[in-house]
């Protein structure tokens, strides 16, 4: 009876405590207005980025090359390719990002990688959705590039599946997990030459025997935070297509742009 007494009123306790708690909270979402995920400055609406910061960011749009979604200095008329998507063509078919990655977009996706800044997604994955209208039009679903479960696990979360996630809650393209295995951890791209990336993820993918149903015939849009080089995503756009995938294109929040290009 004793000890049963005890159990209720720790249990009235911790309900106590849980809604007071629950109050203070409200209290504190009431009083703190919402802050731009980038800089921390006071925003009208949660979610939102602060005019100074939008102002940095370097939105993509046409003239770019319809291959590779690499933005031009001038309009050089329709259907005309970099330089790069005629030398060097991708696995995969078509690529769009929906910024530069420059200073901004860069703290953006180092605070969404490692800093657990899960609210800056839905931004994100808005001008992902936004960029990748067309490609998102035509896929059967969006993969997410997989990180290692060492990784995984280290990071708690994937920052590309987390993108994918927003990205369909405003396309309605469904996300196909597992699709694609990540067999062993891959040092970072960023410092590597051309030569050193390809070879740091080869065999670093394979698409399991269980997924290939799912990738047999399909349109997939292979869904990533940044595009370097694009060896990684060009690997796993070429083991995509080696287990049958109709097509695969790409699409990412931001791409490094080398200064001034020019289309031949
Ligand atoms: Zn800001």
């Amino acid at each position: 009876m004793a000890a049963d007494a005890g159990t209720q009123v720790q249990a009235w306790r911790s309900r106590w405590v849980a809604s007071l708690s629950a109050v203070g909270r409200r209290i504190l979402d009431l009083g703190l207005p919402p802050l731009c995920p980038t800089c921390r400055e006071p925003v009208a609406d949660p979610g939102a980025v602060c005019s100074q910061c939008w102002s940095k960011l370097s939105f993509i749009s046409r003239p770019y090359c319809e291959r590779l979604g690499i933005p031009f200095a001038y309009d050089p008329g329709p259907g005309v390719l970099s330089m790069e998507a005629i030398a060097d063509p991708p696995s995969y078919n078509r690529a769009r990002a929906a910024v530069r990655y420059d200073e901004t977009a860069r703290t953006m996706v180092q605070a969404l990688k490692y800093g657990d800044r899960l609210d800056l997604a839905p931004a994100m994955g808005r001008w992902m959705a936004t960029a990748g209208h067309e490609l998102l039009g035509e896929a059967d679903a969006l993969v997410p590039v997989p990180l290692h479960w060492r990784r995984l696990w280290s990071r708690r979360f994937n920052q590309a599946a987390t993108l994918a996630q927003t990205v369909s809650r405003i396309s309605g393209v469904p996300v196909a997990h597992d699709l694609l295995k990540r067999m062993r951890a891959t040092r970072q791209q960023v410092g590597l030459t051309q030569a050193e990336r390809a070879r740091n993820v080869q065999g670093a993918f394979r698409v399991p025997r269980e997924a290939r149903p799912q990738v047999r015939g399909k349109r997939l849009l292979l869904v990533d935070d940044v595009l370097t080089s694009g060896a990684t995503l060009d690997t796993c756009a070429r083991i995509l297509l080696r287990a049958g995938a109709a097509s695969v294109d790409v699409l990412a929040f931001a791409r490094v742009v080398q200064a001034h290009r020019a289309p031949i």
